[in-house]
């Protein structure tokens, strides 16, 4: 293999790379929308305060996604779910799949 064929398979490998990553991390910032199936399935509300109390009568007040096991992602703002793979949650949020952090 000569100089050029080997440096333009690098650098193609190293775009493809770049091009995947870019794709991942744009999926990885789309945010879940309540009325999303899955999301309305489990109660997903963006303010947990909104959750409908009497349907879900296990959402206790101080639950949030920021307290969840399932929740990776900042206290505020939002983070990764392992529920709504490839969308944000609302740390902030809730949904009836909620685990409390150990
Ligand atoms: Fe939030 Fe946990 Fe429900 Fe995911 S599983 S949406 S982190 S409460």
């Amino acid at each position: 293999m000569n100089i050029n064929r080997r440096t333009f398979i690098i650098h193609s490998l190293i775009g493809s790379t770049a091009l995947a990553t870019a794709g991942l991390s744009c999926a990885q910032t789309a945010k879940l929308a309540e009325n999303d199936p899955q999301a309305a399935a489990l109660g997903y509300k963006e303010n947990a305060t909104k959750v409908d109390k009497a349907k879900y009568p296990n959402y206790a007040a101080d639950q949030s996604c920021a307290g969840c096991q399932l929740y990776q992602g900042p206290t505020t703002g939002a983070g990764k779910c392992a529920i709504f793979q490839g969308k944000l949650v609302a740390s902030t949020g809730w949904c009836s799949a909620y685990a409390k952090k150990a």
